[in-house]
């Protein structure tokens, strides 16, 4: 039986993405990451009696950016609510969340897969702290907490259950992982938790109109996990309803050494949070200028980079594509586009060498130490055929880094400049047809592809310095004479 056919599997995911603000969301404690822990934790924090929340006017801001990046509608008006629960990690025993009125409504997110493009139906993006951790593996006897992360802000994402299988679950969390990092919301770094999901997951009958009952799974702390998570998951819930079973509402969790989700708790025991509106804080009120200013305040957005890449500079979709992967690059290139016409050069250069360099160095294209106007100087170097493209990349781009120096002149200090010296290059194509006079012959014959061969005698007699458009020219005229 091809259960693609009879079942169609249904996927909503709430994304928590930690806002890149220096202070928590209601106190001034440091939001860095990795501090000796209990280090960051305030009285209010701790909601200890009397202690106030001040709301993050920053991180209100980049709420409302991620909210104008995804299409959302932005409230005038939201407010907070206390989200009621214990747990060790809570010290003030509930959470502050936005509940009926979240800041963001609605709204969409592109996402690309191998079907190709479609919307992404988003159901809100509201504001929220926190919690602190529980560490169970560093004392045998006795669980231990962190509070540094309690009150630190977070948006929380929430998609409609509008995402139909594990690669589009993939697909949607990739782009937003570049979103907050293009507008600079969040540093998009899951091992050290900054983006976390939880996927909730459905299987009905193909063509059925109503949903099945969802099971939600948690700490999925990787791209790849999500998706993995999600490809059990729906294996399972099929395998379940063909057994005839009834699916339980549950929240499961993901073992990524296993593979596998187990129950963690089902729908019976589950929280009643008594929400209510929190009395410390107003309102969040956003005036129509206000949203404006803050939007006016936003950088060009990926897609908007991709019609730029195809349009103004010709350049294919691969290409685009790659470039609008991060903002950096994007920027890096528009920028080297000012002294260099060669557009399809730069972009084969910034994606190749200089993306390897990045890669290497673990850095951004901005850490680099490479200059725009460096490399398109470079690439000017080869296209007037004084300099080959292999010296470049592994020789003069590397000393380019960190150095002022123009790279005529290091090329020059490197040697590598080539030479077209008529003289010079005569003598190296006259040595290397005497050293082989049988593939002379050959080549007269007819075996044309031996002209490689000549050349690169050429060029090892050069050192790499004798520019091979000129020596074939050179070569041509001599054999064939
Ligand atoms: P809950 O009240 O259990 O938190 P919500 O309605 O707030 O549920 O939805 C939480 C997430 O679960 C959202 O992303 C939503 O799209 C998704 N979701 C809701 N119902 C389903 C379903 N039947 N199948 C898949 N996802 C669902
Ligand atoms: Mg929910």
């Amino acid at each position: 039986m091809d259960y693609q056919e009879k079942y169609q599997a249904v996927i909503g995911l709430e994304i928590h993405a930690q806002l890149a603000t220096k202070s928590k969301l209601f106190s001034g404690d440091s939001t860095a990451f990795g501090n000796t822990p209990n280090t960051q934790v305030s009285p209010i924090s701790l909601a200890f009696p009397g202690s106030l929340p001040k709301l993050n006017k920053e991180a209100v801001e980049m709420a409302v950016k991620m909210g104008l990046a995804c299409n959302c509608t932005i409230a005038e008006e939201s407010f907070f609510a206390r989200k009621n629960y214990f747990y060790p990690d809570l010290p003030k025993g509930y959470q502050i969340s936005q509940h009926t009125h979240p800041i963001c409504i609605g709204g969409k997110v592109l996402i690309k897969t191998s079907e190709g493009q479609r919307n992404v139906q988003l159901n809100r993006i509201h504001l929220e702290e926190d919690a602190g951790k529980s560490i169970h593996d560093i004392l045998a006897s006795h669980s231990c907490i962190d509070l540094n992360r309690a009150g630190t802000p977070l948006i929380e994402i929430v998609t409609e259950p509008d995402l139909y299988s594990a690669e589009e679950a993939w697909q949607y969390v990739t782009e937003i992982r570049k979103l907050v990092r293009w507008i600079g919301v969040c540093d998009g770094n899951m091992e050290e938790g900054s983006l976390r999901c939880d996927a909730n997951i459905s299987v009905k009958l193909k063509g059925a109109e109503q949903l099945g009952t969802k099971v939600e799974v948690k700490n999925l702390n990787s791209i790849r996990n999500i998706k993995k998570a999600i490809e059990f998951e729906i294996t399972r819930i099929i395998q379940e309803l063909e057994a005839g079973n009834k699916i339980v509402q549950e929240t499961r969790s993901y073992d990524a050494d296993k593979d596998i989700t187990f129950s963690m708790r089902e729908k019976e025991e589950a929280n009643d949070y008594r929400y209510f509106p929190d009395p410390d804080l107003p309102p969040i009120i956003l005036t129509k200028e206000k949203i404006l200013s803050i939007k006016n305040s936003l950088p060009l957005f990926p897609n908007e980079w991709f019609e730029i890449f195809q349009n103004k500079y010709q350049l294919n979709e691969y290409d685009a594509t790659q470039l609008c992967e991060e903002k950096s690059i994007a920027e890096f290139f528009e920028v080297t586009a000012l002294y260099c016409q060669q557009y399809k050069m730069i972009a084969n250069w910034i994606l190749g060498p200089v993306k390897q360099l990045v890669n290497e160095q673990q850095k951004s294209i901005n850490e680099l130490g490479l200059s725009a106007k460096s490399l398109a100087d470079t690439i000017q170097l080869i296209e007037s055929g004084k300099i080959n493209f292999s010296a470049a990349a592994s020789k003069l781009l590397p000393a380019l880094l960190n150095n002022e120096k123009d790279p005529v002149e290091l090329a020059t200090t490197l040697n590598i400049l080539q030479t077209s010296d008529s003289g010079e290059l005569e003598e190296w194509v006259n040595k290397a047809i005497e050293m082989m006079p049988d593939k002379v012959q050959a080549y007269q014959k007819g075996k044309k592809g031996l002209i490689g061969l000549f050349v690169g005698e050429v060029k090892k007699m050069s050192k790499g310095k004798a520019d091979p458009k000129i020596v074939t020219e050179l070569l041509e005229q001599k054999l064939n004479a």
